[in-house]
């Protein structure tokens, strides 16, 4: 599948700086222009796998043009792969984060050729690049030697025990990169030669995903996938992914809907650079038959409207993920003041507080028995979704990860600078020290 195949996102509102200040308050706006202020003009170039599906694209997709908001010339970019080079990839995000060795020697191969036509195709001369995740990795090749660009690496999966062949492989382009930039401390590499920053996600509470919403829209929906508006809800929503636990939802689901009458909606959406999607919704679909409280959703890349919606008219959310990047709809979700119950793994316990914002667990019993619990405690269940709000608040905005990037690009640039200076004054002290030696030489060399 060609990530050229993808549909564009629609078109957005782009929305002003000023328009958060309700939100974040006037002080973190103000320092957002003060960093602006230093960089602005500069081209920034984002360049990934994918538009549409999954976390990167959801955040690239509104932080490009809040960066273009503050004067910065942003671009994305998206690479191109066929088929081959996407199993290669899903096969090196799968032993990264899982530790297996599924990559082969041919998906190696592949990954090197298609690298090599992507760097052919694309100009990539911006003034700082982020290069997201492992896909393009190889695009640093397009370095300029002579020029003052900025290569980040921003990796946004689990690398912590990755499996050694695939790891290597990677790092070696990794170490050629100016920094790299994980989602969690957890993530972080000891054996990385470059700086490396520690930023998490974020989410736009503007955009359609995540913006308040009339509740007749919010019925409209419920009714449109044949959902009672009066029964508990009880929601997943992610790519179909083995890593996300979709068949473990539903065996925790069973279990709670055993004893209270309840109903489970499991959306999402197939991402064009994840081949595995529409094995794993076939295997979703059986584990769910005969069932009428359980219902699978397939829905369209961009339905962010209706996401929104589900999330919204959520009793309980669920992200009962095995493996995690950060979990945006963990953040989507607790903006929306719903209390979360999802796996320890990956960004997720920085946003999910275990009995503050909802509950941490570890296997289906355990998910079954905190959606009980929060069931039959709706006033607790109503304080944790307050609690998470305000988490997100403080934590995990857009306007957080855009000055903590921009404060990135500001402190490598003057690093940058700070090099370049100490370097000519070393080559002028060379000069000199060398000049010094040619006074000393010449009058002993010279005839008497
Ligand atoms: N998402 C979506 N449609 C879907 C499934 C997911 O728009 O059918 C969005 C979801 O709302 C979130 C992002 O995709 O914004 C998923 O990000 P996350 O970090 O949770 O997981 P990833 O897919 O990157 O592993």
């Amino acid at each position: 599948m060609s990530s050229q195949s993808s549909s564009s996102p629609p078109p957005q509102r782009v929305h002003k700086l000023a328009d958060y200040e309700s939100i974040v308050g006037a002080e973190v706006l103000e320092d957002l222009r003060t960093f602006a202020d230093n960089i602005s003009g500069k081209t920034v170039i984002h360049v990934n796998s994918t538009r549409a599906g999954g976390g990167v694209a959801e955040i690239l997709f509104r932080l490009v043009p809040l960066m273009r908001e503050i004067g910065l010339n942003a671009k994305w970019e998206i690479i191109k792969g066929d088929a081959q080079f996407f199993e290669s990839t899903k096969a090196f995000h799968n032993s990264l984060q899982t530790g297996a060795r599924l990559a082969t020697k041919e998906s190696f191969d592949h990954f090197i050729r298609k690298t090599e036509e992507n760097l052919r195709e694309m100009s990539l001369d911006g003034d700082t690049m982020f290069i997201h995740d492992p896909q393009p990795i190889g695009l640093i090749a397009k370095r300029k030697s002579n020029a003052k660009q900025l290569w980040i690496w921003r990796c946004h999966i689990d690398v912590s025990n990755p499996e050694r062949e695939v790891w290597n492989f990677l790092a070696k382009y990794v170490n050629q990169y100016d920094a790299a930039v994980f989602s969690t401390p957890s993530f972080a590499r000891s054996d990385l030669k470059i700086p490396q920053f520690m930023v998490s996600p974020s989410i736009d509470p503007l955009s359609d995903k995540n913006r308040s919403l009339p509740e007749t829209f919010i019925d409209r929906v419920l009714s449109k996938y044949e959902l009672d508006s009066e029964k508990p809800l009880i929601t997943q929503i992610s790519r179909f992914d083995y890593a996300k636990d979709p068949i473990g939802v539903i065996q925790a689901f069973k279990l709670v809907s055993d004893h209270i009458d309840c109903q489970l909606v499991l959306a999402g959406s197939l991402a064009d650079d994840d081949p595995e999607g529409m094995e794993v919704y076939s295997k979703v679909v059986k584990a769910a038959e005969g069932r009428k409280d359980i219902h699978i959703l397939l829905i369209p890349p961009f339905s962010d409207l209706e996401i929104n919606a589900l999330q919204r008219a959520s009793t309980i959310i669920l992200q009962k993920s095995i493996k995690e990047g950060f979990g945006l709809t963990v953040a989507e979700s607790l903006w929306k003041a719903k209390p979360v119950i999802a796996g320890a793994t990956g960004g997720i316990p920085l946003q999910v507080k275990n009995g503050l914002t909802g509950f941490l667990v570890h296997n289906i019993e355990g998910a079954a028995y905190r959606m009980r619990y929060l069931l039959r405690n709706p006033d607790i269940a109503a304080r944790m979704g307050l609690n998470g709000r305000e988490h997100v608040r403080q934590n995990f905005l857009i306007t957080r990860h855009l000055g903590e990037y921009l404060l990135m690009i500001l402190s490598l640039e003057n690093h940058a600078k700070g090099e370049r200076f100490s370097n000519r004054f070393e080559e002028k002290e060379e000069e000199e020290a060398a000049a010094a030696q040619t006074h000393t030489v010449i009058p002993q060399t010279h005839p008497k």
